[in-house]
């Protein structure tokens, strides 16, 4: 597949920004909030941490748009505003973006099990995520990330669903947990499982976000590179989510531990390299220090 950001990363490690939901709590959304409903209610919010991640070098942002299947909008009566809020989080995200600058459609799990373990179908899963994808691709995406995907049937539904309505590249990564015998989903998908099935089902690249930290996230590129010729993405946490006695979260990797595994995970075979949860701008701006010389 040919693509600009395809073909940017032939040429140098390609940098994806970090989290998004701490830096709208940042701004005021309260614990339990719908996030999406910023992109209409509170747009500038939302372009403000779009444009602190692009000033920070992020060659990639990724919407506001995570939560935003109808299945996951319908806990609070959004779903019939799924269309409206992906294609707002998309402009959005367009608005920010500085020339040569590229979006990501966030697509994140429903949150529900398939059968047998859950109530849902597949057909349901596919969908949903297909209706999310048009307001996404219509709102002007140049290409999509399924993320944090926790079963490998949905997220390859999400990937077959954005398939069947848009044409744009499809990144997908799944959250893996490190295990003596190696990287497993909580369905218990291995990460060679995933990459090799993810490839065959037409993702253009592949990789792990969320879970891992830093220190973990080399070892779990290791092994989809073993499995895939796809490009790699690795997007770590920033070690492990503790509360503080006030209910926030905070993470146990500070900004130099984080950064000390960053090359590694480029050595390990990753092309495109981003934080998630307990990354900020400024995490994004000491990964562009070390990996993106132009
Ligand atoms: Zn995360």
């Amino acid at each position: 597949m040919s693509h600009p950001l395809l073909d940017r990363a032939a040429t140098r490690t390609v940098l994806f920004d970090g989290a998004m939901g701490t830096e709208l709590m940042a701004c005021g959304l309260p614990h339990g909030g719908v996030p999406e409903l910023w992109n209409v209610e509170r747009p500038e919010d939302v372009k403000d941490v779009h444009e602190a991640y692009f000033a920070a070098g992020a060659d990639v942002v990724s919407t506001n748009s995570f939560g935003a299947t109808p299945i996951k909008l319908a806990a609070h009566g959004l779903e019939a505003r799924t269309y409206e809020l992906n294609f707002a989080a998309a402009r959005l995200a367009r608005e920010s973006a500085p020339p040569g600058r590229f979006v990501a459609g966030s697509v994140g799990p429903t949150g529900k099990f398939l059968k047998p373990q859950g109530p849902c179908r597949e057909e349901e899963f596919v969908a949903a995520f297909a209706e999310q994808a048009r307001g996404l691709a219509d709102g002007g995406a140049h290409l999509f990330i399924v993320e944090t995907q926790y079963d490998l049937r949905e997220a390859l539904a999400a990937l077959a669903a954005i398939r069947s309505v848009s044409a744009l590249p499809v990144f997908v990564t799944m959250t893996f947990s490190a295990f003596p015998r190696g990287y497993f989903t909580i369905m218990g998908d291995s990460a060679a499982k995933a990459a090799a099935a993810l490839g065959r089902a037409g993702a253009a690249a592949v990789g792990a976000n969320c879970t891992l930290a830093s220190d973990q996230m080399a070892g779990c590129v290791r092994a989809l590179r073993a499995a895939t010729s796809l490009p790699l993405i690795a997007q770590a946490n920033a070690g492990q989510p503790v509360a503080a006695p006030d209910g926030t979260i905070g993470y146990t990797q500070t900004l130099e531990d984080y950064l000390r595994f960053v090359p590694d995970i480029v050595a390990a075979g990753a092309s495109f390299v981003g934080g998630c949860c307990g990354t900020t701008p400024a995490f994004t701006r000491a990964m562009a220090r070390i990996l993106v010389k132009e």
